[in-house]
């Protein structure tokens, strides 16, 4: 697998006391796609300022494409859009990214490429003022894959527009991702995450919680719910079970019980049944992406 971005125990100290990056270490491989997801004030934005070279990093280091490149030339092959995007109200959508090739030296044939990948090319000729929010971050995406990037990187891509504009943004995103360009976006959105990710990585208070599939991030053990008419004998014989990690008391009696390695329903009945104790209700559940993500940061 190439390998896009590197990052090793990244940490930023704004003014000597804000911590916003805490020893942040992930890896970036070609053609996935990844969401950096954590609360308002997690560490996201600071994390791309810093790959972007817009931010000075406090300490550790990140290292695009192995490292071959000086960051000048690494940035080269790289679009990002962390800012509202910033283009001349009076000028029409093509003349704006025909300036945009201009100062990057790419030759103008780019522009009805992308204004056509981003779905504005029937609006080319309008000015950028006339166009909707949506409108005007599709052409920002446009802008910034001008240059073939190997990486696209995204800084809250749906903020601020509406259910329709989401949905475009989405299914660009997808879109572009499935041409094979390598894509990391910050969101505090778990389904944004959901919806477009393959790879997350959770931070909290700018500390990683998590980094991984998505599909790995659903695929936990799960837990039971579980109820006898002795739930305390219940959980003592739970608690002797070697694949049960921990027990809470819940709502009608009802036992959660979490699992540190995999169990079905059938084997923790027949244990409990050779152990005298019989089951009024067994159940077992999964935690949606979303309960997860809760569980993640909330946890101390
Ligand atoms: P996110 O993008 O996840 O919302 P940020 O990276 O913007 O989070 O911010 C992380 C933390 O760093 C926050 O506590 C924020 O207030 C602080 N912070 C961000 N930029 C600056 C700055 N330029 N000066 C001081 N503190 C900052
Ligand atoms: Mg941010």
């Amino acid at each position: 697998m190439e390998t896009i971005l590197t990052i090793s125990n990244l940490n930023k100290i704004f003014n000597k006391r804000v911590h916003a990056v805490k020893n942040v270490s992930f890896e970036i491989y070609k053609g996935n796609v990844y969401g950096i997801l954590g609360p308002n004030g997690s560490g996201k934005s600071t994390t791309l300022g810093i790959v972007l070279n817009v931010v000075n990093k406090t300490s550790g280091d990140y290292k695009w494409f192995n490292g071959n490149l000086p960051t000048h030339d690494a940035l080269k092959k790289v679009g990002a859009i962390i800012e509202r995007p910033n283009f001349y109200p009076y000028m029409t959508a093509e003349e704006n990214l025909k300036l945009v090739c201009k100062i990057k030296e790419i030759p103008y044939s780019k522009v009805n490429e992308k204004l056509d990948l981003v779905g504005l090319i029937d609006r080319k000729d309008s000015k950028f003022r006339t166009f909707s929010l949506g409108m005007k971050q599709r052409l920002a995406i446009a802008s910034a894959l001008l240059n073939d990037p190997e990486i696209l990187i995204l800084d809250e891509p749906t903020n601020g527009l509406d259910p329709q504009g989401i949905r475009q943004i989405r299914d660009l995103i997808k879109l572009i991702a499935s041409q094979g360009t390598t894509i990391l976006l910050a969101s505090h959105l778990l389904d944004e995450v959901e919806k477009v990710c393959s790879h997350v990585v959770v931070l909290r208070y700018g500390e990683m919680l998590y980094h991984g599939s998505v599909d790995g991030m659903l695929s936990n053990e799960g837990f039971f719910e579980l109820k006898s008419d002795n739930n305390t004998h219940l959980k003592e014989t739970l608690l002797n079970h070697p694949s049960i990690d921990s027990i809470k008391e819940e709502e009608e009696d009802k036992l959660f019980v979490y699992l540190k390695d995999s169990l079905e329903a059938n084997e923790l009945n027949k244990y409990l049944f050779e152990k005298g104790i019989i089951l009024q209700h067994l159940v077992k559940r999964k935690n949606s992406l979303e309960e997860q993500f809760l569980q993640l940061t909330n946890k101390n």
